[in-house]
Formats: structure tokens, sequence, C-alpha cells
């Protein structure tokens, strides 16, 4: 059988989201995820205008030579546009084999490694107080493993902060429309003090140390905000608060600076939301500069590419940490959970539930209960989007903040 349509469908269930449906000639249907948060218009003409009309009479079979003819064969390479449509491609061709094969991903990977996949979530407020009552609620519900982030005294808002409004916390939204809910024209901008975050971070952590015990996982993300002397001498300050991880400590970019973080503290770190291939890693990975991969199966290549990048760090013990935030649609998601459950060096999911908006227009399969997510049993990914539904919410363009410093200077964020 053959390709017969590649379509392209931009939607705003409560955040845009930009998704790839492939048919085959038999009927088959697969979906891809190509969200790329407050870029999404670009992913789409990438695909539907460069993209779709080379897909149709193609053998869905072949996924890696797909793959390859998209990576290779436009002679331009790499780059969070070029790398999440072809994520999208192959998220769909991966889901349709597993239809045709009649069983979930997984068991096309190797089959289940564990029973359930450690999810973490976040946690935030704006003082100690809100953050405590948040993680509260969080471990009520069954997590094992919280990133937290909180506000500091003398910057107003953060990111990865959420209001202290009820329900708040749960529906943090980092990329911002207009104030009236309609398309933002430009990025909410932020600012930044290094200084007064390094003073006031030890002490939170050694508030929840205090009230949550030893065994709570603890996250944070530094967000690449710190240069690589502040974030040694931060990763060394906060070494007795044994976190599971410190995330994005500088910008990751600049694979080298890891070295000298290495160098003075023991905090495990965790790197690689904004890399799209293998070779952002190959410092990292080969030095051991880093204990978790960070990336996301839309943002890498796919499915394909992802199981390469996690299992070139299986060789060197490092484990995944697939991102997975509200702008990771659900099929991205469940195409994370698939990887999950199969690779052996599995670390642990970012998980942000999606909204019931966005969950009426996909239908998942996957599961949450008590800290552990399982991407289900239904052939293929597992997810659906219900295309009438989706009609109904047009994209409405929302950007992520920009960070500046209290002199004005933009800084990384
Ligand atoms: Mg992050």
């Amino acid at each position: 059988m053959t390709i017969e349509l590649a379509d392209v469908s931009v939607t705003s269930p409560g955040r845009n989201f930009v998704t790839l449906k492939i048919v085959t000639s038999d009927g088959v249907v697969g979906w891809g995820d190509a969200t790329l948060n407050g870029r999404e218009l670009s992913v789409a003409s990438y695909l539907r205008d460069h993209v779709a009309s080379t897909l149709i009479g193609r053998d869905e079979d072949r996924i890696e030579d797909t793959w390859q003819y998209l990576y290779r064969g436009p002679y331009w390479r790499r780059g969070p546009v070029t790398m999440a449509a072809i994520a999208a491609v192959d998220m769909a061709l991966w889901d349709i084999k597993a239809k045709k094969a009649g069983v979930p991903l997984y068991q096309l990977l190797g089959g289940a490694s564990r029973d359930g996949i450690r999810a973490y979530c976040h946690a935030s407020g704006t003082d100690y107080a809100a953050l405590r009552d948040a993680i509260t609620g969080y471990v009520e519900q069954g997590f094992t493993a919280v990133r937290v982030q909180t506000g500091v005294p003398g910057l107003g808002q953060i990111y990865g902060v959420a209001s202290n409004a009820p329900g708040a916390r749960y529906d943090y939204e980092p990329a911002k429309r207009a104030a009236d809910g309609g398309a933002a024209t430009a990025p909410v901008e932020e600012v930044w003090d290094t200084a007064k975050y390094r003073a006031h971070m030890p002490g939170v952590f050694e508030s929840i140390r205090h009230d949550f015990g030893a065994e709570l996982r603890i996250l944070h993300d530094g967000h690449h905000r710190l240069s690589p002397i502040e974030a040694a001498g931060f990763a060394k300050d906060i070494e007795p608060y044994r976190l599971f991880w410190l995330e994005d400590c500088t910008p990751g970019e600049d694979q080298s600076a890891l070295r000298l973080v290495r160098q003075h503290s023991t905090t495990p770190l965790a790197i690689g939301e904004v890399f799209n291939t293998v070779y952002d890693y190959q410092t990292l990975i080969t030095e051991r500069l880093i204990d978790f991969v960070r990336s996301a199966v839309t943002h890498t290549g796919g499915i394909t590419a992802m199981r390469k990048l996690l299992d070139f760090a299986a060789i060197y013990g490092i484990r995944s940490g697939i991102h997975g935030p509200t702008d990771i649609s659900p099929v991205g998601m469940a195409a994370a959970l698939h990887l999950d459950l199969a690779i052996h060096n599995f670390g642990i999911q970012e998980y942000m539930p999606h909204s019931a908006t966005t969950l009426d227009v996909f239908r998942t399969s996957y599961t949450f209960d008590r800290g552990f997510l399982h991407p289900g049993e239904t052939p293929g990914l597992g997810v659906e989007l219900d295309e009438e539904a989706a009609a109904s919410f047009a994209y409405t363009a929302a950007y992520l903040p920009v960070n500046r410093l209290t002199d004005g200077t933009v800084h990384d964020w």
C-alpha cells in the first residue's frame, strides 16, 4: 500500500497545536505532532508547502527510508522547524505500522521494560506557602516526583510560576495570548536577577526537604539563565538537598559549559529541550556531562531519531527525561510514553496534563494512576484527533515570554 493523503491542521483547543494526518491507500490513518510553541505556522507551512506532496505514493512501511529522505534529501538539515516536521511524519508512519499490526506501538519497539512510567508534575507558587500547597496537592494525587518553581522576592512574574489563584497552578501556560484572549502581537517581557535567585532558592529546597522528607524526588528548572560559573556555584550550593535533577542550568547549545558545572558538584544535570538532533548531545553524552536527556520526541525528528539518541545515551549510563509540557500535543505525548515503556534507560517522564478542552479534541488512550503513566493497549499511538471538534478552534497567536535583566538587557530564558 502507499500514502494517499498528507494533511496538516492547526487547531487551538485552549492552546495551539499542529497535527499531521497521513492516510494510506487502504484507509489506515496515522497522526503526528508538529507543534513548535510560538512558531506553529512555520512548521505547518514546511509540511504543507514542501513535504506533503513528496509523501504521496510512497510506501508507508518504509519509515527509516522516509526519515532519511526528509533529513538528508533537502540538503538543509537540522533546526527545530525541519525536525518537528520530520517528527510528525515519523510519528504518523509508526502509528500506521502499529495499527496495521494490531498492537500498541511499544510492542514494535521491543515491548514493555516496566509496568508503569514514573511521571513528574509541575508545582509552583509565587511564595513558599503557595508552593507548599501545590506540592501537597500533587503528593496527594500520588506523584513521587515534583518539579518546583517559585517566585523570587523582588522580582515579578517569572517563567514557570503560576499565580496563586485557585486552580491556576494546575493550568499554567507559558505561551500567552493577548490580554483579551485574542491573538498576541508580541511576547510579554519578564525581568530577571540571577543574584536574587541564587540567594533565595537554597532556602526553598531546604524547606521542601524539611516539609516533605528525604524521599520526594525534587526537580528544578534553571531555564538557561546562569553563566557556567554561576551554574557551577548554584549546583554546589544546592547539593545538600539532593535534587533528582537541575535542568537547563546554562544555555544548552554551549555543550562544553557543563564541564565546569560537573567539576564542582554532584547535583544531577538534565538538558536538551531545545535540542533537535543527536549531534547537539555529542559532547554532553560522550564526556558524561549530563545525567538525563530532555528532548521532546516532537522536536527531535520523531520516534526513529529519539530511539537512536536514547540508545546512544544508554551506552554512557545516561537516562531519559522526555520533554512533556502542554505544548507537546497528546499525539506527541503518546509517542513519548511508548518509548518510555520500551527503552531500558528510562529515567522519568514530564507530565503536564492537558486541559479538558484539549482532551475533547484529542481522544487519548493513555492513563495516569498514582504517579505513573501508561500508553494503553489501543493499537498504534492510541490518540485520535476529532477533526470536527478541532475545526471550531481557530489558530490564535500566542508567544513565550522574553526575559530581560533589571537593567533592560535581553537575557537567556
Ligand atoms: Mg524545562
